[in-house]
């Protein structure tokens, strides 16, 4: 049974399921009507064989007899009280109108057959009414968009009839975007498409809010009435209702998805930061004699070991020259608190990319703790490479550079002058931040 197929207006299961489909209301004046008052309206009147009136009319009928449109079907009743239905009478509506009721019916069909479905189990018997609520429970292909998040996950629920997207969303920099699609239509009915975000990404989010078109990248073509849809290992041809309620949810889940990553980043000030992994940020370009530095200056200040206030760094050996750890500086010599880990993507470049990746410790979740003392933000970490640590190196490394400063000044200078002159653009290094102006 579709919105097509043959089923007279007296039909109670039919007049049932319209009314409360509709919200109880006359669907042309928007009065509230009892089940006694309502009043299951033609759309069209009658056989749409007959006189059309205008060519405009010819043609939405031909339309119309294309999809084997009959008078007597869902596709065609609409709920009215007795006052709208007197006045509409026997008259055709202007094809315009006609054209937006009936595309008001077909979006209310399933809803209309799942609650006829509904209230003949619930009149053979009471008890299988809950049964079968229960048993689509699972399948249901209408669903108020809902976001439930619990410690663990978070799921993002929407149906529109056609199709119903079920989605987790990333609660932490290194989570997956991942969703589930179910759809209404014969032959995909037990067809649970898994998507993971990379999927999601190429085949929904390319085309955001270009609405039912080949910009998509899931509408492999249009073929007047049809649209092929293709995704990762699946091609099928659909109908418009389908292809246009996934680009409707697909293009909500990028807002909620956006919307949730921003936080996310925010949390870690990277927002201004470009991702190069998933969870680590690109925070600086630099020679790499002045990485080579940091690194050598890190192995000298091991965070077990020393006590001065640079003494919070991960000893290394020398081969594992691309990492750098910045760690709490702890004598007690018995916890490990990460505040911050940078590394090198490519050391076989003269240039080298510094990134950043979040710290971690034994008493605070993933994305907790990013207050700059148990764990550094990205945007907290930039600074202090450029403002403390860089500086502090060329101070106590590069006496060139200090000297041309202290001849300036014409006295030696001490760290905290050195840095209030030290512009590290003349040492050839970029912030990548994205928040700055490039010059
Ligand atoms: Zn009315």
């Amino acid at each position: 049974m579709d919105a097509y197929t043959y089923i007279k207006k007296s039909d109670e299961n039919l007049r049932n399921a319209i009314h409360k489909a509709y919200g109880k209301k006359c669907f042309y004046c928007g009065e509230k009507i009892n089940m006694n008052q309502l009043e299951v309206d033609h759309i069209i009147p009658i056989c749409v064989t007959t006189k059309p009136t205008t060519t405009e009319m010819e043609d939405y009928f031909n339309e119309l007899e294309e999809k084997n449109f009959i008078k007597d079907c869902i596709a065609n009743y609409l709920p009215a009280c007795s006052h709208c239905n007197k006045q509409k009478g026997n008259q055709y509506l202007a094809v315009g109108n006609l054209r937006y009721y009936h595309e008001q019916t077909i979006r209310h069909t399933n809803k209309v057959l799942k609650l006829m479905e509904k209230f003949r189990y619930a009149k053979e018997d009471p008890k299988k009414e809950r049964e079968f609520e229960a048993l689509s429970r699972g399948k249901d292909y209408i669903q108020k968009k809902t976001i439930s998040e619990t410690p663990h996950d978070c799921v993002y629920a929407y149906g529109l009839g056609a199709v119903r997207v079920n989605a987790f969303l990333p609660m932490k920099l290194k989570g997956e975007l991942a969703c589930l699609i179910l759809f209404k239509q014969n032959g995909l009915i037990d067809c649970n498409l898994s998507l993971d975000e990379i999927d999601i990404k190429t085949y929904f989010f390319e085309g955001y809010k270009t609405g039912v078109t080949t910009s998509r990248n899931y509408i492999w073509y249009i073929d007047s009435d049809v649209f092929a849809i293709k995704l990762p290992n699946n091609r099928f041809s659909s109908d418009f209702e389908t292809a246009e309620q996934l680009s409707i949810i697909f293009d909500d889940l990028y807002d909620e998805y956006y919307k949730r990553k921003d936080v996310l980043l925010n949390t870690v000030g990277a927002t201004y930061f470009e991702e190069v992994d998933k969870g680590e940020f690109l925070l600086l370009s630099l020679p790499k004699n002045i990485w080579l530095g940091m690194v050598d200056f890190a192995q000298k200040h091991d965070h077990f070991i020393g006590d001065s206030e640079w003494d919070i760094f991960k000893p290394l050996s020398l081969v594992d020259n691309d990492h750098i750890m910045i760690y709490k500086n702890h004598l007690d010599n018995t916890k490990a608190d990460v505040l911050a880990e940078l590394y090198v993507k490519d050391m076989s470049r003269s240039y080298v990319d510094v990134v950043w990746k979040a710290g971690y410790t034994s008493h605070f979740r993933d994305m907790e703790g990013f207050d700059n003392k148990s764990k550094w933000k990205a945007d907290y970490t930039h600074g202090w490479i450029l403002n403390e640590f860089i500086p502090y190196l060329i101070y106590l490394n590069a006496p060139d550079d200090r000297n041309f400063l202290q001849r300036i000044y014409k006295r030696k200078l001490s760290l905290e002058e050195f840095k209030a002159g030290f512009d590290y653009r003349k040492f050839g290094i970029f912030s990548r931040s994205l928040n700055e102006p490039d010059d």
